[in-house]
């Protein structure tokens, strides 16, 4: 799989409780070291966070 488009992340939308697109991501890194994206649900505006620590295979 391509791993260099940011085009649209998804994520679960803890307000919609369905899976999502995040707009306004942003790669940011934990403290654990961790890398995570966060951004914001495209319908309802809510804050999304997601750990992108374990990558797929
Ligand atoms: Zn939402």
């Amino acid at each position: 799989m391509d791993e260099g488009q940011k085009v649209a992340e998804t994520g679960h939308c803890m307000k919609c409780k369905e899976k999502r697109e995040m707009k306004d991501c942003e790669e940011v890194e934990m403290k654990n070291k961790r890398k995570a994206m966060k951004g914001v649900c495209t319908v309802c505006g809510t804050k999304m966070f997601k750990i992108l620590g374990t990558k797929k295979a």
